[in-house]
């Protein structure tokens, strides 16, 4: 069932709106704007029924502030408005509400309004999720990536924990499609895909297609020794995996691995860790690939073989 969260300070006019939409929706009320903020940003609503006039923070704040969030920016709000409140409605949709009700309440407007928004809210999630992962693989796409690595490193910096960038790339796979064509290059890295995604353990582990042959996995919480362990391993799983490659190249097909943890501060830039990583990944490549090579928490090299 789908949940609406109603923010309203009045009770009877929450239990009327509740009475409406409980048999179709799961339906809570907040009776205060803190209380709805704090609820809208740990739970999956799908969309929020706000009234503007309430002591303390008014709708208008909470809606700003729901907007600046990014959990709940693109949950729908629709405000509660009075027939003769034109003004409270103007404010309220150019601050980003998607509608508004007014009281009275005739229950057949009020289902018919939030059905509407939350058919659209869920298109709009459809459309968002597919244009953010990659289709040949399944897994997150270089877009989700953007966006992903900004919020946890941001989060890594604000709790002080370490934060790992990992960069993969199939080694000679230029030959590998030369010789076997480009459709089984593809199914070689679908392969890989699933096999790296099988071996993440935690929900904030991470892997994205960045381009072509080459993936980008992002773990936070453990050090660069945890880490450099758990790559050497899914590197090893990768060749255990037994795909032929070209004999004149290597028996099986390899990947090789690159990356750094640091304990991100408010000044590190993302970028230039990135490019630490970028830099083991050619290091691996240069010494003779399927290999893992990482940059600790003081920038010292940890090698693989
Ligand atoms: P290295 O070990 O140095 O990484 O050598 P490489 O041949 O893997 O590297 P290079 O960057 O020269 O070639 C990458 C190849 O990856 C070239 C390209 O045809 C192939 N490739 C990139 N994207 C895809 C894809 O989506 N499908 C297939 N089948 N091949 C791809
Ligand atoms: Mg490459
Ligand atoms: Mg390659």
């Amino acid at each position: 069932m789908e949940k609406i969260l109603i923010v309203d300070d009045s009770p009877l006019q929450a239990a009327q709106l509740k009475s409406i939409l409980d048999n179709e929706y799961d339906v809570t009320v907040a009776q205060a704007a803190e209380d709805g903020l704090c609820r809208a940003s740990c739970e999956n609503y799908s969309l929020i029924l706000l009234d503007v006039v309430m002591p303390g923070m008014d709708g208008f704040t909470l809606l700003k502030k729901l907007q600046e969030e990014i959990i709940t920016q693109s949950i729908p709000v629709i405000l509660i408005t009075s027939l003769s409140d034109v003004e409270h409605e103007q404010r309220g949709l150019v601050l980003g509400a998607v509608d508004y009700i007014t009281k009275p309440f005739y229950s057949a407007i009020v289902q018919a309004r939030v059905n509407t928004h939350i058919k659209l809210y869920n298109y709009r999630r459809q459309v968002e999720e597919q244009s953010m992962t990659d289709q040949l693989t399944g897994i997150a796409n270089r877009r989700r990536y953007d966006r992903y690595s900004m919020v946890k490193w941001n989060e890594a910096a604000r709790l002080q924990v370490p934060f790992s960038i990992c960069m993969f790339d199939i080694d000679n796979f230029k030959i590998y499609n030369d010789t076997f064509g480009h459709p089984a290059g593809d199914k070689v890295i679908a392969a890989i895909a699933k096999t790296v995604s099988s071996h993440l353990q935690r929900g904030t582990d991470f892997l994205a297609r960045y381009g072509g042959e080459e993936f980008v996995a992002l773990f936070m919480g453990d050090h660069s020794d945890k880490i450099f362990e758990h790559l050497k391993r899914i590197r090893q799983a990768i060749e255990d995996l037994h795909i032929p490659h070209n004999p004149s190249v290597s028996e099986w097909v390899t990947v090789s691995v690159g990356g750094v943890t640091v304990v991100p501060t408010a000044e590190s830039a993302y970028g230039s860790y990135l490019k630490v990583a970028d830099t083991m990944l050619y290091d691996a490549k240069k010494h003779g690939r399927n290999r893992v090579v990482w940059a600790d928490e003081r920038m010292k090299q940890m090698w693989e073989k």
